[in-house]
């Protein structure tokens, strides 16, 4: 039996799901590759690899020189030019691509969502009267909430900002998802919340603020998804697992 070499991009909780799911599985050599800009990321087993591949040439080099199989896009809903690099990447190298996709978050009855195409347009979208903000859109794209400086700023997540990007006006939460409604709640009830930013990166993990927002009837400024190139995709790990043993049977068929 010949193993599958698997490269997955990953920086996502499906990317961990999947590295997860395939360690101890004799069928496949699995390598996670991470960006590297978590300090403290979680630990996964397997083999990982960190730091950028040089673009997507540099990707389908090493697709190329380390004899990869396969490789299954499992990055975040947002990073489109690793998502672009893989697509590219593949094709140069002829190793068969799969991207994991989540679905974008849907407004339900009783959701008040502003749609935004960007950060900077979350920002504008905040208006000029002072509001009490619960921002969740990452800790590297903080500079158009800097300038919209009248407002105060419940800002979470997963490793704290730099000291000098952060909010004039701010209280800084350091957590990783998953969370819970009862806790979310009890968070924008607690810093008396008026509004909620957040990237639609979809997923159960992050979800329940929405609800939150929901409850207590609080607007939602939404950042879009970029449109992202197309690319053979699925939903689910689940869905990526059966890609992977089908690539897997026939592969050892031939
Ligand atoms: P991006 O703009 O699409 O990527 C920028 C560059 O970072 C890429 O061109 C590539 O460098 C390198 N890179 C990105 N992902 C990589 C990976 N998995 N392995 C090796 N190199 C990678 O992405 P971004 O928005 O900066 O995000 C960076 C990474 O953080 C992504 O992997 C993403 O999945 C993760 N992330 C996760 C979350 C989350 O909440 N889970 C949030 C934000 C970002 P080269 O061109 O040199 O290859």
């Amino acid at each position: 039996m010949k193993q599958t070499k698997l490269l997955i991009l990953g920086g996502s909780g499906e990317a961990a799901a999947l590295a997860r799911a395939l360690h101890g599985d004799a069928r496949y050599d699995v390598t996670l590759s991470l960006a590297g800009r978590t300090r403290e990321p979680v630990k996964l087993p397997g083999t990982i690899r960190t730091g950028g591949f040089g673009g997507a040439e540099g990707l389908a080099r090493t697709l190329t020189d380390e004899k990869f199989d396969a490789v299954i896009d499992a990055t975040y809903p947002f990073a489109d030019q690793i998502k672009a690099n893989a697509i590219e990447a593949a094709r140069v190298a002829g190793v068969p691509l799969l991207a994991i996709r989540r679905l974008p978050w849907r407004p339900v009855e009783g959701d008040n969502w502003i749609l935004v195409k960007d950060i900077e347009g979350a920002a504008v979208a905040l208006g000029e009267t002072a509001k009490r903000v619960f921002l969740t859109t990452g800790r590297d794209e903080l500079r158009p909430f800097v300038k919209a400086s009248q407002h105060f700023y419940l800002l979470r997540s997963v490793e704290t900002p730099a000291a000098d990007e952060l909010p004039a006006q701010v209280e800084l939460i350091t957590a990783r998802g998953p969370f819970r409604l009862e806790d979310e709640l009890a968070l924008l009830k607690q810093h008396a919340i008026d509004i909620v930013v957040t990237k639609n990166s979809g997923g159960e993990a992050t979800y329940a603020k929405l609800e939150a927002a929901r409850t207590l009837g609080l607007p939602v400024i939404m950042v879009r998804r970029p449109s992202l190139p197309e690319a053979p995709s699925v939903e689910s790990v689940a869905a990526a697992l059966d890609w992977l043993e089908r690539h897997h049977v026939s592969a050892n068929s031939t």
